[in-house]
């Protein structure tokens, strides 16, 4: 069993053992919350992007009730034997309603939970897909870094989802990706490979064997802004390696369920390098951190959804890592 880290309630609690137990295996796609699919009564919708590709192309939007908390991209892979699940949504709830569109498109057995990376919208859907035979698949960082931002992402689901949170909790990786790893489906195999610190310290892509298609996570935003959380230079420096190889097409964390490689890197690279050059010259002239955050990047405001949401943080986490160059 994955390991698993204290729930936000009490009635989650009671969600959890039974997961823990197996009891919820007999009720698939029921949630423990009781609050299941009435607020999408059509259920959530998979776009298959290649053979045996489906993905769930999320709206550019902060968690929500109204989007239960399904604002980054997710995925089910169906090989010839198994399929497996490419990250799970803000909540339990995002992650239960993946799970029976995962149903609709495929009864091979569920084998594994590869979460990209340790952000909220990717991982906290995780306890949906818990059960014997199960794997949760992440970079080697990725428990470290979930588990000490464990607390702060719960309470944080709690607040922005209200009762749409309910049987959200942290399960952690039990397989974890050193450098690459691969994943026999049955006649398809996932390349997973563990990344330098760009994105956030634990970013991990999914390479399809059978189509050439690359998941890479939240290393591509396309449409909703970049946010940076690890290393802006490594994120620069990791998007001149996964330029230089080719792809049949890649699903990014957040954007169209399919884009083409390597031109869709485009607009991120623009912004990163302009965000990195502007800090940059505003350190240099020593401005100080309240009003680079507010000037940084923000030329390149235009063609990209939640500009203004994320805007100063990112600048706020360049300068952090900028000021000591
Ligand atoms: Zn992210």
């Amino acid at each position: 069993m994955p390991r698993m880290l204290p729930p936000i309630s009490r009635r989650a609690a009671l969600a959890f053992a039974a997961v823990a137990t197996g009891a919820l295996a007999a009720e698939r796609f029921a949630s423990p919350c009781g609050c299941a699919f009435a607020a999408q009564p059509e259920g959530m919708v998979l776009e298959e992007v290649g053979p045996g590709i489906h993905v769930y192309r999320a709206p550019y939007e902060l968690v929500g009730p109204a989007n239960g908390g399904a604002i980054a991209n997710m995925a089910v892979v169906v090989g010839g034997e198994a399929a497996a699940i490419i990250d799970t949504g803000n909540s339990h709830l995002a992650g239960a309603r993946l799970r029976e569109a995962a149903a609709r498109v495929t009864d091979r057995p569920l084998r594994y939970v590869i979460n990209t990376h340790m952000h909220p919208d990717h991982v906290l859907g995780n306890s949906a897909f818990a059960g014997e035979g199960v794997r949760f698949v992440g970079h080697r960082k990725l428990p470290r870094a979930l588990s000490v931002r464990a607390d702060t992402y719960l309470a944080q689901a709690e607040r922005l989802l209200g009762p749409e949170a309910e049987g959200t909790r942290i399960v952690l990786p039990d397989l974890l990706v050193e450098t690459t790893l691969t994943l026999d489906l049955g006649g398809r195999a996932l390349e997973l490979e563990a990344h330098p610190t760009a994105h956030t310290d634990n970013d991990l892509s999914v390479r399809d064997g059978a189509t050439g298609l690359w998941f890479l996570g939240d290393l591509l935003f396309v449409g909703h802004v970049p946010t940076l959380d690890g290393s802006l230079l490594g994120w620069i420096g990791q998007l001149d390696t996964l330029e230089s190889r080719a792809a049949a097409g890649v699903i990014p964390g957040h954007g169209p369920a399919r884009v083409s490689w390597p031109d869709a890197a485009g607009p991120e690279r623009a912004y990163l390098e302009a965000l990195r050059d502007d800090v940059r010259r505003l350190i240099a002239g020593g401005v100080p951190m309240g009003q680079a955050a507010a000037e940084a990047g923000r030329a390149q405001a235009a063609g990209w959804a939640l500009f203004d949401e994320f805007a100063s943080r990112n600048a706020i986490a360049a300068y952090h890592e900028l000021e000591w160059e």
